[in-house]
């Protein structure tokens, strides 16, 4: 068990349970008190059941714990059984479960939560590289959950965070201005991990909508005109769209057109209602 998280605390930890850190699964561990315990105030209650995704050396999972009724983890590397045992020992409130959380049902872990629980929301340090296809497989599953708070690097924050439509805006801040309201809560300095990465970072939250601020006639369709739309970004949407998608120009471009749109503007300039729009008249046509 160790008392405050500092980088030498850490280290002994690990060593003393014959642990090396696997920088392929994204494992930079945080060596601060602070920053936990500000992720777990952000969006825990006190009948709030958890699910983190990465627990790693346990230390962001102990502040989770702290404040929360019920705590599920999912960690696919099953060599931090030990580390866990020890950081978790006297923490019963916490589940871990080692599995890949993309294989993961989730929603059967939602639905157990919620026979205990007043609501279910998602904490992690993400691996970051899988940040994306983590928080994609989230929304898409439609979880009953209230909110998705994580940290991940700056530069992906911004991207996800991004206002639709903003010169920042990716196919991914649709996703997320679809399913939520999404925030940047606070940075992180790059020393506060061990190892310490090349980037700051960042934490999110996205609450999530009860009903998605468009309607839309078919969401696979939607999302793959919106994908087609950011796949060449220095190119027009109506080139970007028409190459990806192979679909004739004269009939992309009526649909931009008449989605209120210019057939000269990029994906970064649509609005939610346009892509709406634009994927119905290419669906119908
Ligand atoms: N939560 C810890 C902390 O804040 O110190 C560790 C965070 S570390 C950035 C990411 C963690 O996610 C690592 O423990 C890594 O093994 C785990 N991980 C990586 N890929 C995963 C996956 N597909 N499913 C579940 N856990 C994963």
């Amino acid at each position: 068990m160790i008392e405050r998280t500092d980088r030498q605390s850490l280290i002994n930890l690990l060593s003393s349970c014959g642990f090396s850190l696997k920088k392929g699964l994204g494992q930079n561990f945080l060596i601060s008190d602070d920053i936990p315990e500000k992720i777990a105030r952000s969006c825990v209650g006190e009948n709030t059941g958890v699910i983190e995704i990465g627990p790693g050396a346990g230390i962001l999972t102990r502040s989770l714990s702290r404040r929360a009724k019920k705590v599920v983890a999912f960690e696919v590397d099953r060599s931090l059984e030990k580390v866990l045992s020890k950081t978790l020992d006297g923490f019963d409130n916490v589940e871990i479960i080692f599995e890949d959380v993309l294989k993961a049902d989730l929603k059967a872990v939602v639905q157990r939560l919620k026979t205990e629980c007043s609501e279910v929301v998602i904490a992690a340090n993400l691996p970051y590289y899988i940040t994306s296809p983590i928080i994609m497989e989230i929304l898409e599953k439609e979880l009953d959950i209230s909110s998705v708070t994580v940290m991940v690097q700056k530069e992906a924050a911004q991207r996800l965070c991004a206002a639709v439509p903003s010169k920042n805006a990716g196919a991914v801040s649709v996703a997320v201005n679809y399913y939520t309201v999404p925030k940047i809560l606070f940075d992180v300095d790059r020393s506060k991990f061990l190892p310490q990465p090349n980037v700051d970072s960042a934490v999110i939250r996205l609450d999530i909508l009860a009903q998605p601020p468009v309607k839309i006639c078919d969401r696979d369709y939607f999302f793959k005109v919106v994908q087609a739309a950011f796949c060449y970004r220095r190119k027009t949407a109506l080139n970007s769209i028409s190459a990806h998608l192979n679909l004739d120009k004269s009939r992309v471009a009526r649909a931009i057109e008449k989605a209120g749109a210019g057939i000269n503007c990029r994906a970064q300039e649509l609005t939610l209602e346009q892509f709406a729009d634009i994927s119905k008249l290419l669906k119908e046509e």
